[in-house]
């Protein structure tokens, strides 16, 4: 034993790491409870309580489940080897032991701790970049928005006051900064919403949502934009219910339905549908006689900012709407993907839950 720690200490002194002793596992024991290790070596044999014995309670009733353990044996029979893994031993080495095998899996198991350690450091770094953005964000659109309202009110007070008409020029100078300003306002609305959900601050009351009724009313929502670029939408009636915030489901869907209109061909058609999946979600697809996309830019959908060329046309858009809609369905536990054939069109379906009979209402946060 003592032996065993002297020569333990030798091999590990190139190491330079600071070593504290304990001859006996209720004295490692105590020893763990007051300081923070990044391995220990447990020998099997000891007076008392024994190694796997010892592992088991720094497992279980200590609840350490970070620490490596490494266990000494000079007898590693295939029933000790099982024993040791069982109480939650990392690693086990036999005794004698070798200089090169002891410094070898000390240095793997440090770096892998000290890798780990960056990790965990970084990914808390970065979390809290995201929520700084995120805050950045939402309160610079606040102070955006005050502004713009003002310039949209009185552009519009300039454009339809009667008793002081515009001249032809002056209409078509005003009718470019409302429209400058209903982009900005939209723009800053979709950010302000994505910020929103970024950092989990909006609330989602799930209920049961009849999705006939939800659908049709998303249709003669978007009626209007559909007519003026000829476009048919057919619907076909499921009888299906979904587990979802139906506020957001309707914000979903007229997202989805406004791009099918945006991105189809002058008199296209638009098909809205849902079916049962395998696993139980259910599945609503809108699909549109579009132009489509090609594989590799779907690659590219869902990246917030990226239009995918379409900025190059007279289509407007921010290309924050599909990043929205997906922040939504995922917060909604749901999935979201496409199918789509340059020129032929797309089909863009989102997964949810099928809503149960005893389903009542819930809330959740993002
Ligand atoms: P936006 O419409 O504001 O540009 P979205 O995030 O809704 O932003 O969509 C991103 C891009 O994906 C669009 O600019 C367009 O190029 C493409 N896209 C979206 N929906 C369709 C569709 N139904 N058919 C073809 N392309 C689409």
């Amino acid at each position: 034993m003592r032996l065993t720690r002297m020569l333990l200490r030798e091999i590990l002194s190139p190491l330079n790491v600071s070593i504290t002793e304990a001859t006996t596992a209720d004295e490692a024991l105590g020893l763990i409870k007051k300081k923070l290790f990044n391995l220990i070596y447990m020998d099997i044999e000891m007076p008392g309580t024994d190694g796997i014995e010892a592992t088991k309670i720094i497992r279980k009733t200590l609840n350490f489940s970070y620490v490596p353990i490494i266990i000494m044996t000079a007898k590693a029979s295939d029933e000790t080897i099982e024993q040791s893994f069982a109480a939650g031993a990392s690693d086990y080495i036999n005794k004698p032991l070798h200089e090169a095998e002891v410094l070898a899996r000390t240095r793997a198991i440090l770096e892998k701790s000290s890798v780990e350690k960056a990790l965990v450091a970084a990914m808390q770094i970065a979390e809290k970049a995201n929520n700084a953005k995120s805050q950045f964000m939402s309160s610079i659109s606040h102070e955006l928005r005050t502004p713009l309202n003002s310039i949209m009110g009185f552009s519009q007070l300039l454009a339809s006051d009667p008793t002081q008409p515009l001249s032809a020029e002056q209409q078509e100078n005003i009718d470019y900064v409302i429209k400058g300003g209903e982009y900005l306002l939209n723009l800053i609305n979709e950010i302000l919403d994505l910020a929103k959900i970024e950092s989990g601050n909006t609330e989602f009351v799930l209920g049961s949502v009849a999705l006939d009724d939800l659908l049709t009313h998303c249709v003669q929502m978007v009626m209007t934009q559909a007519n003026d670029r000829k476009i048919s939408i057919q619907q076909v009636k499921s009888g299906h219910t979904i587990t979802a915030d139906s506020k957001r489901s309707t914000q979903i869907l007229l997202n989805l339905l406004s791009n099918a209109i945006k991105y189809n061909v002058e008199g296209g058609s638009i098909l809205l549908g849902s079916d049962l999946m395998a696993n139980g979600m259910i599945r609503i697809t809108v699909t549109d006689s579009g132009l489509g996309i090609s594989p590799d830019m779907q690659s590219e959908l869902f990246e917030p900012f990226n239009r995918l060329g379409a900025e190059k046309t007279d289509t407007t858009g921010t290309g924050l709407g599909l990043v929205i809609v997906k922040s939504l369905v995922e917060a909604m536990g749901g999935q979201i993907g496409v199918d789509s054939e340059l020129n032929q069109g797309s089909t863009f379906w989102v997964e949810l839950e099928q809503a149960s009979f005893h389903d009542g209402a819930g809330a959740i946060r993002s």
